[in-house]
């Protein structure tokens, strides 16, 4: 089956669900036992990391759960997968279960700005050194990896400059050197690149945005193969991790309009792409599907598709007024964080790197192209433009 027909019929044989086609929404803590075997059986079972059999207790998972989470398995070809509170805990916990006191992990320079900042800020109060690296920095990261390098981290388009990483290069680097490879995938989604069938050992999502999709919810995943589930899980279990039900049911919910959504996605992007590449204010587009793109080449070769979220770089001398007065004016395009949603969103974007070089001197925006009609966003640009050029003649 093709991915967009598995969205659809994905978790459709939930338990309990009486022949509806989706799961039924069980909430829930407690849960009751036949007799003495059975709790032991089903406790044997938990341990043994069968998690998606019988559950002993809410923290274990409820149907719910798991009839996404097992969506999600699915869809990335991997062994199991859990959900997380949010992208960022995704992010954290798929680092924290693999490293201990004295280790070192790479990060690209590009990663979601939370995700830097806990490797930052948080891992060395636990010993744990990071460095940053050129997330374009292909075959040389051999240099970087010590006797201690426990953990390659990965996120490919990065956060904001949209760089692509040589991604089965870099987690083939991470194997020959022991090291376990984790990867940001949530631009990509699991229907436009599966990390794990080029060698990734873990895949990270940000639900939030384009799996969930409506702006509604948070939540993350985490999925990974057979070798890396157990500390994965442990970790997951021991920090009493768990999500709402409620959540889950939505994210599953989402999944099955991702295809949809995400062809207008992407449709409706290169629309304003191609209308933003024709003003004389715009000095270059951060988008991998873009022959001149420096990525181009890898994302054609790795991933099959893209979606809708991309950078925008000015020129030089445009100055903050006029910028500012272009996004302060905006009628649909909303001023807020995330993306992936329906809505469409821009905001201004000031990346904060520490090896990498930043694509330009320019002032940088970031455009979630959301589901309206191409011609009203870009009416708005349009005038957003005009603003803009108001601005600079004051
Ligand atoms: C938004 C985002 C996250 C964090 O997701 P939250 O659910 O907001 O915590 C992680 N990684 C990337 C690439 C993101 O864009």
């Amino acid at each position: 089956m093709k991915p967009s027909t598995r969205l659809i019929t994905l978790g459709r044989d939930a338990p309990g669900s009486a022949g509806f086609v989706n799961p039924p929404l069980v909430r829930g803590s407690t849960v009751l036992h036949t007799d003495v075997a059975d709790l032991r059986e089903r406790a044997r079972r938990g341990a043994a990391g069968e998690d998606s059999g019988p559950v002993t207790y809410g923290i274990n998972g409820t149907p719910t759960h798991h009839a996404f989470c097992d969506a999600l398995t699915a869809l990335e070809g991997g062994h199991r997968s859990w959900a997380l509170p949010s992208g960022l805990s995704a992010c954290t916990i798929a680092i924290l279960a693999f490293v201990r006191q004295g280790d070192h992990i790479l990060v690209p320079d590009s990663a979601y700005g939370p995700t830097r900042k806990f490797c930052r800020d948080t891992l060395p109060r636990y010993g744990i050194e990071t460095t940053f690296y050129d997330p374009r920095i292909g075959a040389p990261i051999e240099e970087l990896f010590r006797p201690n390098t426990r953990l390659l981290f990965l996120e490919s388009p990065g956060s904001l400059t949209f760089e692509v990483q040589d991604v089965p290069l870099l987690a083939q680097i991470a194997r020959c050197r022991d090291a376990v490879s984790v990867i940001d995938n949530t631009w990509a989604t699991p229907l436009y690149f599966r990390p794990l069938q080029h060698g990734v050992d873990v895949s990270v999502h940000a639900v939030t945005k384009y799996i969930g999709g409506h702006a509604d919810l948070l939540l993350g995943t985490v999925t990974s193969n057979e070798a890396c589930w157990g500390a994965l899980r442990e970790t997951i279990r021991s920090l009493g991790m768990t999500t709402s039900p409620d959540d889950c049911w939505l994210a599953l919910r989402g999944l099955r309009s991702l295809e949809a959504r995400l062809t207008r996605h992407r449709a409706t992007a290169e629309r304003l792409i191609d209308w933003l590449l024709a003003q004389p204010e715009v000095e270059r587009v951060l988008f991998p599907t873009r022959p001149q793109d420096p990525g181009y080449a890898l994302w054609k070769r790795d991933f099959c598709g893209a979606t809708g979220v991309f950078g925008v770089v000015l020129q030089p001398q445009v100055r903050v007024a006029g910028f500012h007065a272009l996004i302060d004016g905006m009628r649909l395009f909303g001023r807020g964080y995330s993306w992936g949603g329906f809505e469409s969103l821009l905001i201004p974007c000031h990346p904060d790197r520490s090896v990498a070089p930043l694509p330009t001197a320019g002032l940088l925006m970031r455009i979630s192209a959301g589901l309206e009609d191409a011609e009203d966003l870009i009416d708005d640009l349009q005038d957003g433009f005009s603003r803009l050029r108001a601005a600079k003649q004051d």
